[in-house]
């Protein structure tokens, strides 16, 4: 090979190392990735996951975990800059997500949520999660901090109250809060879910243009994964829902139900012999709420 060949070579690898590869720091028991220009993932030793986006007008934080993670996370963003964290996004109500804003907040930071965060937090939250500061409506937020345009797309009634999913469109980069965790089942019996609300928040993800997904928790090494996350998720929901038919068709006996169903093409996800018998149990106890809903519609004399 001539030389120049080899060297063009070597440098076509770089460049795609450097694309691919995400940087990398370890500062106590803390991991930053930077998964584009200006965009990172981090991670202490809690196991939730923040993404912060550091421009030229200031920062953002999404999901500020709790106080220690907070002030983790706050003194890696000193270190790459002077600018000051503006907003503090929360994705959704659930305290272990958002308690740690008040760290941002007191700098000087705004806290942002959708309007039913907003709301369930003034009629339910405790005084360690930081008041919502400016709160937004509808199905769509675009904001634009320096050389960043960062959408906030609300999920619907999924997960929690105000599910949100922010997509920072020119990088490709989502951040993706409990609607999916990578390799892993849903957490037991899925409090706080809706399975309907869940199925239309994942057909919404799946239509989101993204390349790149911060996930607020996973079973993998790392919390960056793809859209393919999304589908596999999809897919372990569409594949219970079928396996819970053929049992009902079968005649299994529901209380048997949650323990005769397998589904191995998932088995190597993690809690898959601990939570899929919950999981099967929360969709089923979903859909015999609604055909008892149905019922009392049918039989209500004033055809309400
Ligand atoms: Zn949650």
């Amino acid at each position: 090979m001539k030389a120049s060949n080899y060297f063009s070579n070597l440098l076509k690898v770089a460049a795609l190392s450097f694309f691919s590869l995400l940087t990398f720091s370890v500062l106590g028991q803390h991991k930053t990735w930077e998964v584009s220009d200006g965009v990172y993932a981090f991670q202490s030793d809690h196991n939730l996951h923040s993404m912060f986006v550091i421009t030229d007008s200031g920062a953002i934080v999404v999901d500020p975990i709790n106080n220690k993670h907070a002030k983790s996370m706050l003194r890696v963003i000193r270190s790459m800059t002077d600018q000051p964290v503006k907003y503090v996004l929360y994705s959704h109500n659930h305290r272990e997500h958002i308690s740690g804003g008040k760290v941002f907040r007191d700098l000087g930071a705004r806290t942002l949520a959708h309007v039913s965060t907003h709301e369930w937090l003034k009629m339910y939250g405790d005084k360690s999660v930081a008041p919502v500061d400016a709160y937004w409506t509808g199905t769509l937020k675009t904001l634009h901090l320096g050389q960043h345009t960062i959408e906030l797309h609300y999920m619907g009634p999924s997960h929690g109250v105000g599910m949100t999913t922010v997509l920072l469109p020119k990088e490709r980069v989502a951040y993706i809060a409990d609607l999916v965790t990578p390799n892993q089942l849903y957490p037991g019996t899925m409090v706080d879910y809706s399975i309907r609300g869940l199925e239309n928040a994942l057909k919404k993800l799946e239509a989101l243009d993204f390349e790149k997904a911060i996930y607020s928790r996973t079973a993998n090494a790392n919390p960056i994964g793809d859209p393919v996350d999304v589908a596999f998720a999809r897919q372990y929901l569409e594949a219970l829902q079928q396996a819970i038919d053929r049992e009902y068709e079968m005649g299994t006996p529901t209380m048997k139900i949650p323990y005769s169903i397998n589904l191995p093409q998932f088995a190597n996800w993690s809690f898959y012999e601990a939570w899929l018998p919950l999981n099967i149990s929360k969709i089923m106890a979903e859909r015999s709420a609604e055909v008892e809903s149905t019922d009392l519609k049918v039989k209500d004399p004033l055809g309400r």
